[in-house]
């Protein structure tokens, strides 16, 4: 029987331990906004940025929406992130993802000020992590470090697989593994023998968005396994990609979906916002 690694109650601790860092700040006379710009009205983006300001609210941090139109012109929106790169109020700037097919992502992201970067995706921010200088972190994988931080779990000369490698998860998962001395390995779509890999893991990240691909064959006996993956099957039901019910007899610890790596990435989203107040 593995311990189920609880992301919904870690995350609401590191929440209820911002909350109180937002009180001091406020008391020092320290405080800002934090800017969410949403560019049309995918139901999955609603979600998520409604999750976002809600979780503002709880911490204290004032947030500014911006709804944008589907059709609104890249130009208009790099206006708009200029314009709050210039505002003293604004500490974050988050555009929430994925854009519409006709702006330039990578435009965007690197419109936003490295000083408000609190996704932690412009070049500036990753270049920092990759080196080990200070900056803001992708909140994703800097959640699944708190996670397993937080369980006692311990990273350090441990055998990590991650399954993935996209700029905002596999890789910077990968690199925040390394920074914890983890012995890390990187597998993607062309990788031979995943499952033979996956098995050497005493710590196995998968990031790959596919539904409850990983099964008992992918898992060494003991091993901590994480699921970063997101999808809803043919019930509306919310489904990882693990298939959990095979795995968790045979993992030591395992986050479920929902309620394991999903709730922390707005707790760490929250730290990076409240870490930029501080620093002005
Ligand atoms: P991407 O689609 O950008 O990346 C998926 C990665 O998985 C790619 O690197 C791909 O390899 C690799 N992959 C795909 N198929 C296989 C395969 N058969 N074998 C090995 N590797 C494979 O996804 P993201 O990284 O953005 O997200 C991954 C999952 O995590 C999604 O389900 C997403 O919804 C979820 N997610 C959850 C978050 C949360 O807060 N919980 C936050 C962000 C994402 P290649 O590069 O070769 O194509």
């Amino acid at each position: 029987m593995a311990m189920i690694i609880d992301g919904k109650k870690i995350s609401q601790q590191i929440k209820e331990e911002l909350k109180e860092k937002v009180t001091a700040q406020k008391a020092e006379g320290k405080e800002g906004a934090l800017a969410v710009i949403q560019v049309g009205a995918d139901p999955a983006s609603s979600v998520y940025v409604r999750n976002k300001k809600n979780a503002c609210a709880f911490v204290g941090i004032e947030s500014l929406a911006y709804e944008l139109p589907e059709e609104t012109p890249e130009e208009e929106l790099l206006s708009l992130i200029a314009e709050l790169n210039s505002n003293e109020k604004v500490k974050g700037i988050l555009v929430q993802l994925p854009l519409p097919g006709h702006i330039n992502e990578d435009k965007v992201i690197q419109a936003i000020s490295p000083s408000k970067d609190v996704d932690g995706f412009h070049p500036q921010s990753v270049g920092a992590m990759v080196i080990g200088e200070k900056g803001f972190l992708p909140c994703t994988p800097a959640g699944i470090i708190q996670l397993l931080k937080r369980s006692g779990i311990e990273i350090a000369g441990k055998n990590c697989v991650v399954v993935g490698r996209s700029n905002i998860v596999g890789k910077p998962m990968a690199l925040l593994m390394l920074r914890e001395h983890a012995t890390v390995t990187i597998t993607h779509s062309r990788t031979q023998n995943l499952a033979g890999i996956c098995r050497q893991a005493d710590i196995l990240i998968v990031a790959m968005g596919k539904p409850r691909f990983i099964g008992a064959e992918y898992v060494k006996e003991g091993a901590v396994v994480i699921d970063v993956g997101i999808h809803r099957n043919a019930e509306n039901k919310l489904c990882g990609d693990v298939k959990f019910e095979e795995v968790e007899p045979i993992a030591s610890a395992i986050t479920p979906v929902p309620g394991g790596v999903g709730p922390m990435t707005i707790a760490m989203l929250m730290d990076n916002c409240v870490q930029s107040i501080e620093e002005g």
